[in-house]
């Protein structure tokens, strides 16, 4: 496979079924620039950027956003690994590693003389029946199911380098923790919104430091230096107000002649700002976030009333911080009252890295929550951010779809077997395709076999035979037992989602193609 071909500088024009080849060409060498990074033993890529950045890491999505593909066809494999990490946040490589080889099985197709369309019509039938037996295989799994979904986290951050050892454990336990506290139910279902699961991220620390804050920690410090640093049962006022005179009138001009008039001039200003603060404090707040600014006459003010303040808070945070702490966003001071405010356990400046932040914590079912991920370098800590994305991501695709399959390859396997009986009742040419689709599953299992050093061939033939037998779906590559095992039994399991989405954008991709 030449390389060049994905890189910007050596396109040509190629028309028919010439372009067709080098398009499958192309899809095909993406997808084998990133397949020895699959599984828990896949390699980690390092890439450099033309600015000279470096970025170290076993995320499929990340590596191919970095590889500035040029190629349309490359560009289409690029797009699978995107719609894969929006749609679902995991098995991105997995996608992009199947379409290479459903691309591969088709180019054999047509050079056996099997026309395009009855290599796709194959393909079609292949997805759609694929669908039809993931629904089946899938086990059921709810929000309540802390031990499984535990299980699920831990393997979506499995290829991650951080991801290894007791890091593992410590992360999936907060990302379940932090998705059971977002969770709503909604007419009988339950829906997960990850936006309000901040990721914050400090360099500094170890992995294992990463925390749950059952609220909102916000990047700023607090206001005036002397406010308290730490306010216990806080009541919270969120305003979007500017606790400021506004001077905006163009060139208003006062008019002051004595010393007596300045004064009452000041005093005024004085006297107005007292009077926000007072609102303020009379609603009973303790603490104050505020979208906007503060004067310098009103934070003196709020802090000889003792309250907590900060100030240009991001919109975002205001939103969070009102779901976390179930207080309201006031734009009016007028409307300040005692029942918008909302309430937290605990807010805390505190130093981090070498940086003042403030933690809202100790929310009452905060609906809004915070992981603070920790590492000891810039590499550790991205990549330790993109293993919690990839477990929210895994996590919430499960309790969504409320259906797990098993890993390592075996669920893939359990297809092959199935879809190669269904191949023989379609019958005549679309057999083929439907057969190669199978075939072409099978890349999973056997990349993960080729990270372990065992051997692919034996492999392949004992999961097969496995899968022949009435109870063997579970039967998949046990990574670190270097063996066939069975994959329930070892706790591999992952949404079945993720395989439904990585199959189905695969497929289409194939089309396109
Ligand atoms: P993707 O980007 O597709 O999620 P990963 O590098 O995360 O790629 O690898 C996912 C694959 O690795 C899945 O097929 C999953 O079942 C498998 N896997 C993860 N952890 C294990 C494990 N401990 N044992 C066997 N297979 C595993
Ligand atoms: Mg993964």
């Amino acid at each position: 496979m030449n390389g060049q071909q994905v890189l910007p500088e050596g396109s040509n024009r190629v028309l028919g079924r010439d372009a067709q080849r080098t398009n499958i060409a192309v899809g095909y060498a993406v997808a084998q620039m990133i397949k020895t990074t699959l599984g828990p033993r896949g390699m980690d890529k390092m890439m450099v950027s033309e600015l000279g950045d470096i970025t170290i890491t076993n995320d499929g999505a990340t590596i191919l956003k970095e590889m500035n593909i040029e190629h349309p066809a490359g560009k289409m494999m690029v797009e699978i690994a995107k719609t894969q990490d929006s749609e679902v946040g995991d098995g991105t490589t997995t996608s992009v590693v199947i379409a290479g080889e459903l691309l591969r099985r088709a180019a054999d197709l047509l050079d056996s003389d099997i026309h395009a369309s009855t290599i796709i019509n194959g393909y079609k039938l292949a997805t759609a029946r694929a669908m039809l037996e993931l629904q089946a295989i899938g086990e059921p799994i709810k929000i309540t199911d802390t031990e499984n979904l535990e299980k699920i986290a831990s393997v979506a951050m499995g290829s991650k380098t951080v991801g290894v050892g007791t890091g593992k454990d410590v992360l999936a336990k907060l990302v379940v923790s932090a998705v059971k506290q977002v969770a709503e139910q909604r007419d009988g279902k339950t829906i997960i919104d990850k936006d309000y699961i901040k990721l914050e991220k400090k360099k500094g620390g170890d992995v294992l430091q990463t925390q749950l804050i059952s609220g909102v920690l916000v990047d700023k410090e607090v206001v005036h230096l002397g406010m308290p640093k730490k306010v216990s049962n806080a009541k919270i006022a969120l305003l979007d107000v500017a606790l400021e005179i506004e001077k905006t009138e163009v060139d208003a001009r006062i008019n002051i002649s004595s010393p007596e008039q300045m004064t009452a001039f000041l005093d005024q200003e004085e006297k107005m700002l007292k009077g926000m603060v007072d609102k303020v404090v009379k609603s009973g707040a303790t603490v104050l976030f505020c979208q906007k600014g503060i004067d310098d006459v009103a934070q003196h003010y709020l802090s000889k009333a003792g309250v907590l303040t900060c100030r240009r808070v991001k919109k975002s945070d205001m939103e969070k911080l009102s779901r976390a702490t179930g207080g309201r966003m006031v734009t009016t001071l007028d409307d300040l009252d005692a029942k918008d405010l909302g309430h937290a356990g605990s807010v805390e400046e505190r130093k981090i890295s070498g940086e003042q932040m403030t933690f809202v914590e100790q929310c009452k079912d905060p609906k809004a929550v915070t992981i603070l991920v920790r590492g000891s370098t810039d590499h550790i800590v991205d990549e330790a951010e993109r293993a919690v994305v990839d477990a929210i991501g895994a996590t919430t695709s499960a309790v969504e779809e409320g259906k797990f399959v098993t890993g390592g390859g075996s669920v893939v396997m359990e297809l092959a077997t199935r879809l190669r009986k269904y191949a023989v009742e379609v019958g005549g040419r679309e057999q083929l395709a439907i057969q190669a689709y199978a075939d072409a599953l099978e890349v999973i299992p056997k990349t993960l076999t080729e990270s372990t050093g065992l051997d692919a061939i034996d492999t392949l033939v004992d999961l097969r035979h496995k899968h022949e037998q009435k109870d063997g779906k579970y039967y998949g590559v046990d990574i670190y037992g270097l063996k066939v095992g069975d994959m329930k039994a070892i706790n591999i399991i992952e949404p079945l989602k993720v395989k439904k989405q990585a199959l189905q954008s695969a497929s289409e991709v194939t089309e396109m193609i």
